[in-house]
């Protein structure tokens, strides 16, 4: 499938915050939006012109933050949003809880990869299993009471022991419960939005989708 594969830094000075797309060296010194001689600007010649910003574009600007923190396709996140607004609450809420529960995103907040980015190629590489099966699709959306386990065979990838190793920069959210001598992990419950530690103006993105 298609993927955007321009220099990740670059995707986070464009939307002018830290989307956490390179594991641990985003919480380092090395991080081009934490440069205190170099303030962050947007890439390109102009990216520190000063510009007028409509409202359309604060909206097109939130829904790209969020589509490209889980790295997704225009198409995949639209989907995404159609899904939320069929359900019962607040879209924006439904939006974010949906895309906190996809596997590769659960997978990363456990702890088991350093980037969402890499929890999906795990996934992909079918490294863990999901209630005790096999799976490589890292779009599934994960319910509570699911246990996610890295399989005895794989457990001595190198990748596992330092995302473990690091976690602690980042912390497990309530939600749920990681197991690291286990190699385990379980969904306690569904995300509560203050649990959801994307910086994002949901609301935003609902009234972009609504003209
Ligand atoms: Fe690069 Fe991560 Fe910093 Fe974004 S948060 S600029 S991906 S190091």
């Amino acid at each position: 499938m298609a993927r955007y594969t321009e220099a990740k830094c670059r995707i986070c000075r464009r939307e002018g915050a830290k989307l956490f797309l390179k594991g641990d060296r985003c919480f380092s010194v090395k991080c081009a939006m934490d440069r205190p001689h170099r303030p962050p600007s947007a890439p390109g010649q102009h990216g520190r012109a000063r510009k007028k910003v409509s409202e359309y574009a604060l909206q097109l600007r939130e829904k790209q933050k969020t589509r490209r923190t889980y790295g997704l396709l225009e198409r995949q996140f639209h989907t995404y949003f159609v899904k939320a607004d069929k359900q019962k609450g607040v879209t924006g809420t439904n939006l974010l809880v949906m895309l906190e529960s996809r596997l590769d995103n659960v997978v990363y907040r456990l702890g088991f990869a350093n980037s969402r980015n890499q929890a999906r190629q795990l996934v992909r590489h079918g490294l863990f299993t999901l209630n005790g099966h096999k799976v490589n699709i890292p779009s599934l959306l994960c319910k509570v009471g699911d246990t996610i386990e890295i399989p005895e065979k794989r457990r001595n990838i190198k990748i596992f022991t330092e995302a473990a190793e690091t976690i602690g920069r980042r912390g497990t959210p309530n939600w749920l419960e990681a197991d690291y001598a286990a190699f385990k992990g379980v969904v306690k419950a569904m995300p509560q939005r203050d649990e959801i530690r994307t910086e994002v103006n949901e609301q935003l993105i609902v009234e972009l989708y609504s003209k």
